[in-house]
């Protein structure tokens, strides 16, 4: 079965074809800058040459047709014709209450439209994402998989607000939490390692990228997660400020006279270890500033590193243990010093890795020390492979 995964953005979309017998990827790409100037498509298939297209790219429904021509072409493509996908998986960033991936239908369509106020920058872009798929593939099935599903599982005082209860149900408001089809896959992927079922491990699972987010796991299912009612919960991140005192923004608003898009945009673009640091989002740069003597990005890091450890010692509490912990994401596969900070003087929660085999980048492996209670892995990510799972099982099924 070939399945094609798309990931769309509001000006991009990332796609992977897969050949799910060696749950193989026979190409993928990426065409950015949809709806603005400059829009260009790079496409890259086993064994071919890199291709790289530049062309007016006015909606979601050119750029789907430009991923299916590049898949196509004679020279750069992988399949013979649009009918060779049998699938087609798309990634929603937020699914509400969807507890797994479902097909699209007039229902599915209808709930991410209704959830395009609690991800506006996401939902819309994958809707007409899935429209654009129906016009030019209208008898290739089509399924939806949540970045929330995964955190369907919480117990209901893990994810209700102290707010007033109609209140929060009158708007939705809870918290959701994120990166669910991440947290999903490399728990998983752990639980196949250690040899034992993921019901009978209690894991926490630290994808810390540009956007950070840590998730407690127990009997299979998401028990807690750090990200909220939205993706600004939770960790210090790139550009987001994570967890503040929710009284500092209408401070702010007074004092600054910020309206509620001006609040929004300091606390999601301007925060974070950018904001602390003044120096960048990007946490190669910090290192290398720390390395230099930049106070302000050392405490960035230190911040940075000091909520991340909070995380996994509330979660270790919640969970009454733990018997895996997992790095995943840009910065928990690629930094040795981000993993290294993090587990220091974590041994009396049983966690210690070993200095040299953290010496990994981008690659799975496990870090456990000898003598470790804790088992410690760097795991990278799959999420186009988990919707690409989900997709043929969903498929297969109907
Ligand atoms: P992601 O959002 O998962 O794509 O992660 C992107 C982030 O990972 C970047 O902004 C960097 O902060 C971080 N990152 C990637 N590679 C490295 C590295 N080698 N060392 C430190 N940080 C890295």
């Amino acid at each position: 079965m070939k399945i094609l995964v798309l990931n769309c953005g509001s000006s991009s979309l990332k796609y992977q074809l897969f050949d799910m017998e060696q749950e193989e990827v026979l190409a993928k790409g990426l065409v950015e800058r949809i709806g603005i100037d400059g829009s260009v498509l790079t496409h890259s298939a086993v064994g071919k040459e890199k291709y790289i297209f530049e062309t007016e790219v006015s909606d979601h429904k050119v750029a789907v047709r430009l991923c299916l021509d590049a898949l196509t072409d004679p020279h750069h493509g992988v399949i013979n014709n649009y009918q060779e996908i049998n699938a087609i998986g798309h990634r929603v960033v937020h699914g509400g209450t969807f507890p797994h991936s479902v097909l699209v239908d007039s229902s599915s369509k209808k709930a991410i439209s209704e959830l395009e106020a609690l991800a506006p920058l996401h939902n819309g872009p994958a809707l007409r994402g899935i429209t654009a798929c129906e016009a030019i593939l209208p008898d290739t099935p089509q399924v939806v998989a949540f970045d929330t599903a995964f955190h369907q599982g919480m117990p209901d005082y893990a994810y209700t607000y102290s707010l007033p209860y109609e209140l929060c149900q009158k708007h939705l408001i809870r918290r959701y939490g994120a990166h669910g089809t991440s947290h999903q896959y490399v728990a998983l992927r752990a639980a196949a390692i250690v040899g034992r079922p993921l019901k009978d491990l209690k894991v926490i699972t630290c994808h810390l990228g540009n956007g950070s987010s840590i998730t407690a796991i127990k009997d299979g299912k998401s028990y807690d997660t750090s990200m909220g009612f939205t993706p600004l919960a939770g960790l210090t991140m790139g550009t987001r400020c994570g967890d503040i005192d929710p009284a500092i923004v209408p401070f702010l608003m007074e004092k600054e006279g910020f309206s509620p898009a001006d609040i929004d945009h300091l606390m999601n673009r301007q925060s974070g270890v950018l904001g602390v640091s003044g120096v960048s989002s990007d946490f190669r740069d910090i290192e290398e500033a720390m390395a230099s003597g930049n106070d302000r990005a050392r405490l960035a890091w230190d911040i940075f590193v000091y909520t991340a450890k909070k995380y996994i010692g509330a979660y270790v509490a919640v969970l009454n243990g733990i018997d895996v912990l997992v790095f995943t994401a840009g910065l928990g596969e690629n930094s040795a010093l981000a993993r290294e900070a993090i587990c220091r003087d974590l041994d009396y929660l049983g966690i210690n890795i070993d200095k040299e085999k953290n010496q990994v980048r981008g690659q799975e492996r496990e870090i456990t020390a000898e003598g470790s209670r804790v088992r410690v892995f760097v795991i990278p990510t799959n999420e186009e492979l988990m919707i690409a799972r989900d997709t043929q099982a969903i498929v297969t099924a109907s």
